[in-house]
């Protein structure tokens, strides 16, 4: 992004320029990619005009002011649809910018649109959004992941130079590992959930989604830092972009956990996987065999929390509050025939699941059972890293899969089987492509670390980046 904003500062391209061929490539590959739902190219093009008169009197926002960005339409933006992907907010304009957008915002970005996601959040490929699947830009018969699947594809096609994305148990991850983009689910409560629609609001993070390390560590630098208007916003710093340098890794301990390339990961993955750190390995780093057993319990501990979270967050979507209203003769009637119109079958899966384990006969078995795994996974977690600076893992236990493959809700749930831990711990993880299968598909490598340690992972990230691209 920095030659994109030194031809801007020169004065050699215009934010107008830039907007419209980013605009031109939608246009041109969204028919048959459809990584987004609402393209703002009226709006775009109006902050563009904006961005290149501030630069001709001198006074640019920063130094990205004019670069566009795609946002996921579950962060909502002041008169501009965000759906969340389905039908219930088909129709909805929020009437303030969530604190992320307000920071685009302030940094000049004009927003190209709102990207595809699935329903809520709920998924790992985009097949449940009510507005059709976004397609891997690698190979257009494959998922690009999800839930941030929109915004992975837009800038692994080249519709959007960064986006915005959401993690709670993997959605930033998992599709940019798919679509062979960097992104970064930062430490929980490093940037604000302000107008960040809530799948499970323990676990929710925005993040940077980009083609480079660098990119992604510029983005978060725009989006860290404290908000009063979010009460989970921690006291922090802000972020700068640290100074890279090849040499780094040299001394750096990386734990590499046995419980992560075991059963259920492809050989191709574990190659590519292994070949980098093995590249680490030669540049001085020391691999240090881990063990993280609490991961055997990371899936069902996230399911129940999400789900349980996900029950009450959904509440307010009542066809008054909030959502498409179904007509009725009584309101309990009317909410009913609202919620059934309005969400689709994940959505209500969960809804469900969620609802019971918050239960009062089953709270305690359930909800409170994994409230105390949570915590264990957390001691885990923060036990290895008094040994190590970093732990590597593969991103996903596959590449891309087939659309229409994964027809067993329980299959796309192992999807997040190396990412959950995270956030169930709070700690930042970076995913950064490493190579590619024989078919072509990208291979992304995660990297995790302490509590606000993102600089350093974002400093290995780099080192991981130079290797796969030698
Ligand atoms: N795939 C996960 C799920 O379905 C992750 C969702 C997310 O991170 N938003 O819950």
């Amino acid at each position: 992004m920095r030659n994109l904003a030194h031809l801007l500062e020169t004065r050699q391209v215009s934010s107008r320029e830039i907007v419209e061929h980013y605009l031109g490539e939608i246009k041109q590959q969204e028919p048959d990619l459809n990584a987004f739902i609402t393209v703002d190219d009226v709006g775009a093009l109006a902050q563009a005009d904006a961005a290149d008169m501030r630069r001709s009197q001198g006074n640019p926002l920063s130094p990205w002011d004019g670069i566009p960005i795609a946002v996921k339409d579950n962060i909502s933006t002041k008169g501009l649809k965000t759906t969340c992907a389905s039908r219930f907010l088909s129709n909805y304009k929020p009437l303030f910018d969530a604190s992320v957008v307000r920071s685009l915002r302030d940094a000049g970005m004009p927003i190209l649109g709102k990207t595809n996601l699935d329903e809520f959040a709920m998924g790992s490929s985009t097949e449940y959004s009510a507005y059709g699947v976004a397609r891997n830009p690698h190979d257009r018969t494959r998922v690009s992941g999800g839930s941030s699947g929109g915004s992975a594809a837009a800038v692994a096609a080249g519709e959007a130079p960064w986006s915005l994305g959401t993690d709670t148990g993997g959605s930033i991850r998992q599709p940019a590992s798919f679509c062979g983009v960097v992104g970064l689910k930062p430490t929980y409560g490093w940037v604000s959930r302000y107008g960040v629609v809530a799948l499970a609001p323990s676990l929710d993070q925005v993040g940077p989604m980009a083609r480079t390390v660098e990119d992604a560590a510029i983005l978060f630098s725009l989006l860290a830092g404290p908000d009063p208007k979010d009460a989970t916003s921690a006291d922090a710093r802000n972020f700068e972009v640290p100074f890279w340098d090849d040499q780094f890794v040299k001394d750096l301990k990386i734990g590499v956990p046995e419980e992560f390339f075991g059963e259920g990961l492809h050989p191709d993955v574990e190659k590519a996987v292994r070949r980098s750190l093995r590249t680490l390995e030669g540049q001085g780093a020391t691999l240090v065999p881990i063990s993280l057993a609490t991961n055997d319990y990371a899936i069902d501990t996230y399911l129940t929390l999400v789900t349980a979270e996900a029950s009450s967050s959904l509440a307010r979507y009542d066809g008054v509050r909030y959502g498409e209203r179904v007509h009725a003769a009584d309101s309990n009637t009317m909410f009913s025939k609202s919620r059934a119109a309005g969400f689709g079958p994940e959505v209500k899966r969960r809804i469900m699941l969620g609802t019971y384990v918050l239960s009062a006969s089953h709270y305690e078995a359930y909800y409170e059972q994994a409230q105390r795994v949570r915590t264990l996974i957390k001691l885990d977690v923060l036990d290895a890293f008094k040994q190590v600076d970093v732990i590597i893992t593969p991103t996903t236990p596959t590449t891309a899969f087939t659309i229409g493959a994964k027809r067993n809700p329980l299959e796309m749930y192992l999807s997040d089987l190396f990412t959950a831990m995270a956030n169930l711990s709070g700690i930042p993880a970076l995913s950064v492509p490493c190579g590619t299968d024989p078919k072509g598909l990208p291979i992304g490598l995660q990297i995790m670390g302490s509590h606000f340690r993102e600089e350093l992972l974002f400093k290995v990230g780099y080192v991981v980046e130079r290797s796969a691209a030698r």
